[in-house]
């Protein structure tokens, strides 16, 4: 009677890092804790968007628009593209599982680099397809070249994630172009930058631009991240005409709430409040990297508002002690790294705990 749909992991094994604050207060016995494991925005929504949220909330009683085209329209004019190459979803991770169920069938296969976000994996099982992975490079960033050499007469997708989760390298630009020109016209390409608005270096920008060249790329994002809206769960995509149509096709109607299409609209014009998520997250991060040099340990370069750092140690016993002071981050064994954690950026002063408390387990 049940199907199970994924068989074989889960990477994020560590069931604490999945609670919501304050269960994780209660099972830790503690008045604070600090949630440094979902790569959260600690800032919130745009005063604008919690404004127009809340205005929101008195036409509860009437349906969403079905497509949300006031947000299409202006995330179309913000990307300089047409509002027909724009989707809206419940979430990016709602986009993910769309793009699986248009393009993914039983026997198909997805292509997907090792140690990268977990929902391509699960969305691939979820249509009864096959999931390769891919070899990461030896500073664990996406290895195009090793994605390129899994690419088979069954091969549909390829889930690409730029910056990418849980490492929060990025590819290149110019060496993404290069690898879409060698893709196979029927294989499409899925670049899930759910992280996009943070990333400012490396050679990084957004394949946005590609769209209008290739007919098979797709373009993932999110309001959960820079605009710090996750709990309204609405994500976007972006591709050519044909695409956008195929997928809206498989779309459940009314799959945004007019709570989340009233935030994402108000949250596209406060540049303001985009710029200060950054200045945060920049502050965090330099926090961050400067304490893990301090202590000797590697970490990633990260685009993304999270570090990934190497403890030396079994990350699970890092993990459990930071956990008994109240910080929970995420290990990473699940991807076979160990001795890793990612932390998530949060607002200064809990960096400052956060790095004070890590000194003391390291
Ligand atoms: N893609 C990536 C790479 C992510 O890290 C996440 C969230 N952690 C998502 C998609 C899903 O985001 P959303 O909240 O929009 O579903």
């Amino acid at each position: 009677m049940v199907r199970h749909v994924y068989p074989n992991l889960m990477p994020y094994t560590c069931s604490l890092a999945d609670l919501p604050v304050e269960e994780m207060k209660q099972v830790l016995g503690k008045e604070q804790v600090y949630k440094l494991s979902f790569n959260e925005n600690p800032l919130g929504p745009s005063p604008k968007a919690i404004e127009a949220m809340q205005q929101s909330l008195l036409q509860l009683n009437l349906y969403p628009s079905s497509n949300g085209e006031a947000v299409l329209n202006k995330i179309a004019e913000k990307e300089g593209v047409q509002p027909h190459n724009v989707i809206l979803s419940n979430g990016a991770d709602e986009m993910i599982i769309l793009v699986a169920q248009t393009f993914l069938e039983p026997e198909d296969e997805a292509i997907i680099p090792e140690i990268c976000f977990v929902q391509y994996l699960a969305s691939t099982h979820l249509m009864g397809a096959k999931p390769v992975f891919s070899p990461m490079k030896e500073d664990l960033g996406i290895d195009l070249e090793g994605v390129l050499q899994k690419i088979s007469e069954k091969t549909k997708v390829i889930f690409l994630c730029n910056p990418n989760n849980p490492t929060g390298t990025v590819i290149p630009s110019d060496e993404l172009k290069a690898f879409i020109e060698r893709v196979p016209e029927n294989v499409l390409v899925v670049i899930d930058e759910a992280y996009h608005e943070f990333a400012e270096g490396d050679g990084y920008a957004s394949s946005v631009e590609f769209v209008k060249d290739f007919a098979n790329v797709f373009v993932i994002r999110t309001f959960s991240k820079i605009y710090s809206m996750a709990a309204a769960r609405i994500g976007y995509g972006i591709g050519q005409a044909e695409l956008v149509d195929a997928v809206n096709h498989v779309r459940p109607p009314f799959n945004v709430n007019s709570i989340a299409q009233a935030g994402a609209l108000a949250s596209l014009d406060d540049s303001e409040h985009v710029a200060e998520s950054r200045r945060n997250n920049q502050i965090g991060k330099q926090l961050l990297c400067k304490t893990f040099e301090e202590l000797g340990l590697s970490y990633l370069k990260s685009q993304a508002n999270f570090v990934c750092v190497d403890t030396g140690r079994d990350g699970k016993e890092v993990f459990d002690r930071l956990a008994e002071r109240g910080f929970i981050v995420r290990t990473l064994a699940g991807y076979g790294l160990t001795s890793s954690l990612r932390v998530s950026i949060g607002r200064q002063e809990e960096m400052e705990a956060f790095v004070a408390a890590f000194k003391e387990v390291i």
